[in-house]
């Protein structure tokens, strides 16, 4: 059978509820799969064979919410402090944003998530350009959504000229760059918060959003100080607010969501509306930890999602997935709660749905070909009775080998194809010290 790549010899994890295929196989045409099975699959016409030996083959996976441009320039900048005082620091930083030093945070970002085995991710863009994160996917490819971000209030105030110029112009916005690059480039609106933008706001993305036919990604309840806000202005929760307001829908990725009480939990499965769960973000920002079990019993989608490097530190689903594990038997005081193979789904084929992917984070016929392979043949993980607990609780970024995105073998041993990493880490260091000289000395 011709092909252009033929996995062979890993142990094939499909995900979306499917089983496990030792030694199995994996074919790959233009940018989509085209059979996943056992040693069977005749692969004689493949033009290049990847032998996955001591490999899982998997999904890439799809972190569902992150910053990466901005936040990547704030990473290790400020540990130890309020979410508040936190948003304020990052402002002073934001306000000297250029297009080359985001260029290089985006391309160094792009390559930390590609050489951590995340093939799509789903950007939120606090309210600042878009443009660099485009060009720095033309050097790397990863299947993205863009989130053009808009706030009118508070620290963000002065980025309501920005915020509404880009709304009036966001048709022109999606003609030109959403579904482009062979459908690898999606935009979405990305209004901040609930105490960054006011009431008009949600209603004008909510009706670019039904006349655009693109995808919502904001914040939502996350922690105490945004359910006090809007309890104080609004006299409701922060999700209850948002409903009032005719906004929430499934269309709509709400990420966070650390607060939650039942009648938001309710809100949310009636609305169909996604959840991005960081559970790392949350516990290092002290913002809570989302009700997960109830939120999953209510039938809510839930992708896990690393949230941006400035509040994680590192762009790292293996981490993620293995902190809520931990978390989530803490909170609920039950072991037997977030079990391996629903961590791995919501890393992989729920992530994808919670950030309106759904043709990506499995493996099966006609998806598309995002696909990684992970090797389980190291000292750490051994001696592999299950390759789930392995990946969730013993795995690391670099035990990720290879990485197709779209078909195209972006990263191969873990030699980023046609792609100068030394250069890449060099210049994005120069630019994000100087932005810090001229922004905070
Ligand atoms: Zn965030």
């Amino acid at each position: 059978m011709s092909c252009d790549i033929a996995i062979i010899n890993g142990t094939v994890l499909p995900m979306a509820g499917r089983p496990d295929i030792d030694g199995g196989v994996v074919t790959i045409t233009g940018n989509s799969i085209t059979s996943v099975g056992g040693s069977t699959i005749d692969v004689a016409g493949a033009k290049k064979v990847i032998d996955a030996r001591g490999c899982v083959v998997m999904p890439g996976f799809a972190n569902s919410h992150t910053h990466v441009a901005s936040n990547l320039l704030l990473r290790g900048l400020l540990e130890d402090v309020l979410l508040f005082e936190w948003l304020q620091t990052m402002w002073n930083l934001k306000r000297n944003f250029d297009h080359e030093t985001l260029y290089w945070a985006s391309l160094c970002g792009d390559l930390e998530m590609l050489k951590a085995g995340i093939t799509s991710f789903n950007e939120h863009f606090d309210a600042y350009d878009v443009e660099p994160q485009i060009d720095a996917l033309a050097e790397i490819p990863l299947r993205a959504t863009l989130g053009y971000g808009f706030a009118d209030r508070g620290l963000y105030a002065p980025r309501t000229d920005y915020s509404h110029r880009t709304m009036a112009r966001f048709a022109d916005i999606v003609a030109e760059h959403h579904d482009t690059r062979d459908g690898l480039l999606h935009v979405a609106l990305s209004p901040h918060a609930v105490y960054s933008c006011g009431a008009d706001m949600w209603h004008e993305v909510r009706r670019l959003a039904n006349e655009l036919k693109v995808s919502i990604h904001t914040h939502l309840s996350e922690g105490q100080q945004e359910v006090a806000y809007t309890t104080e202005n609004y006299g409701m929760r922060p999700v209850q607010w948002l409903d009032s307001l005719g906004f929430l829908g499934p269309d709509v990725t709400a990420a966070h969501c650390s607060s939650l009480d039942p009648t938001d939990i309710a809100i949310l499965a009636r609305t169909g509306t996604k959840v991005a769960h960081c559970p790392v973000s949350n516990a290092k920002l002290g913002s809570g930890t989302m009700p997960l079990r109830a939120v999953m019993a209510a039938g809510i989608t839930v992708g896990l999602a690393t949230d941006g490097p400035a509040s994680h530190n590192s762009s790292n689903l293996f981490e993620e997935m293995k902190f809520a594990g931990l978390i989530h038997k803490t909170v609920t005081e039950d072991v037997e709660f977030l079990k391996i193979g629903e961590i791995l789904e919501m890393s992989t084929a729920r992530g994808a749905l919670a950030m309106h992917r759904p043709d990506t984070g499995r493996l099966e016929p006609g998806a598309k070909a995002d696909v990684i392979a992970v090797n389980l043949d190291t000292a750490h993980t051994q001696p592999v009775y299950d390759p789930r607990a392995a990946l969730v609780y013993s795995s690391r970024a670099d035990d990720v080998v290879h990485s197709i995105v779209n078909g195209r073998l972006l990263m191969e041993n873990r030699e980023v194809i046609g792609v100068d990493e030394e250069r890449i880490r060099h210049r994005f260091h120069e630019a994000a010290h100087d932005l810090k000289r001229r922004s905070i000395g």
